[in-house]
């Protein structure tokens, strides 16, 4: 397995739909500063769930990402490919105790009325110490050591969570026989050697989780950098279920000027009018992380 590699970055987008404004933020954040420093920007399409995601809407990306001036090295890693990784995972995370078979529905988790404070249900623990008679194995759940996990954002600052408190023992393989994201996104990062995490706020809350299953399967944590995330006036992250636009693909200037304002890079004026190379010739000069806004979220 590669060290990891600041000079390593990555997009790992879910194809539940293409990219709209908000997703061409962390495509092109995690671009400018692995390629800023040198280093390599790889695409990964995250359609482990594979029900939500599509073929069509993953090529689609592609497709927005090309006619947007984006050069990404080598092949994209599709997870919908790398069931033997997670299932080696597993298996590991398995043999040292890590993890336990569980036997509860939604619906028995749901009733037993522990609240996250993000209003998620916390797994009260039901199965930990055995199956109760009778039940059969669902899903498997991470087994999930008390303490605070702390790690250092380079754009939010310093955070910390007690995964235990905070979710409980979460799902890593779902009892649809799906491996959760949890574990994909540990087990790929690891592999291709990522460095340098960048990415939305939305997932700054499933980092702790991460770093977890890192210590856990004995990998280096890679740095973080979580970028705010775009939401309406409404104040719900784009996305397709807020029905965000998909990026214009015969217009990427304007899109991509928009995206380093957000980002407080300040573009020239009339960037938005530049011939592309130029564009990315201007965005590279001058990214600069430190200027991201460090806040979770920021309205259109
Ligand atoms: N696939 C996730 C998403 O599209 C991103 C995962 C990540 O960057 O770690 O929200």
């Amino acid at each position: 397995m590669p060290a990891p590699s600041r000079r390593i970055g990555r997009f790992a987008p879910s194809p539940t739909g293409l990219l709209h404004a908000g997703s061409l933020l962390a495509a092109l954040a995690s671009c400018l500063e692995a390629r800023s420093q040198g280093g390599q920007w790889l695409v990964r399409i995250e359609d482990v769930d594979l029900p939500r995601c599509s073929p069509e809407a993953a090529h689609g990306i592609l497709r927005q990402l090309e006619s947007f001036g984006f050069e990404w090295d080598g092949e994209p890693l599709w997870q919908s490919h790398r069931s033997e990784a997670y299932t080696a995972a597993l298996e590991r995370l398995r043999a040292a105790g890590h993890v336990y078979p569980c036997a509860c529905t939604r619906r028995e988790i749901a009733d037993s009325a522990l609240l996250a404070p993000d209003g998620a249900h916390r797994y009260p623990g039901t199965c930990r110490t055995g199956l109760p008679p009778g039940r059969s194995p669902r899903a498997w759940r991470l087994r999930c050591p008390p303490g605070l996990i702390a790690w250092h954002d380079a754009v939010q600052g310093t955070q910390a969570e007690d995964v235990n408190a905070a979710v409980g023992d979460f799902v890593l393989l779902r009892a649809d026989g799906l491996f959760a994201y949890q574990l994909a996104v540990v087990v790929d990062d690891a592999e291709q050697g990522i460095g340098e995490i960048v990415r939305g706020a939305d997932l700054l809350d499933s980092t702790a989780r991460q770093i977890l299953l890192q210590r856990l399967l004995g990998h280096d944590t890679p740095r973080y950098a979580h970028l705010p995330v775009l939401t309406n006036a409404g104040g719900e992250k784009l996305s397709k279920q807020t029905r965000a636009l998909p990026l214009d693909e015969t217009a990427p200037g304007p899109a991509l000027a928009t995206a380093l304002d957000f980002l407080s890079q300040q573009p020239p004026d009339d960037l938005a009018h530049w011939p592309l190379p130029e564009i990315w010739h201007w965005a590279l000069a001058h990214w600069s992380l430190t200027r991201v806004p460090k806040v979770r979220q920021k309205a259109v």
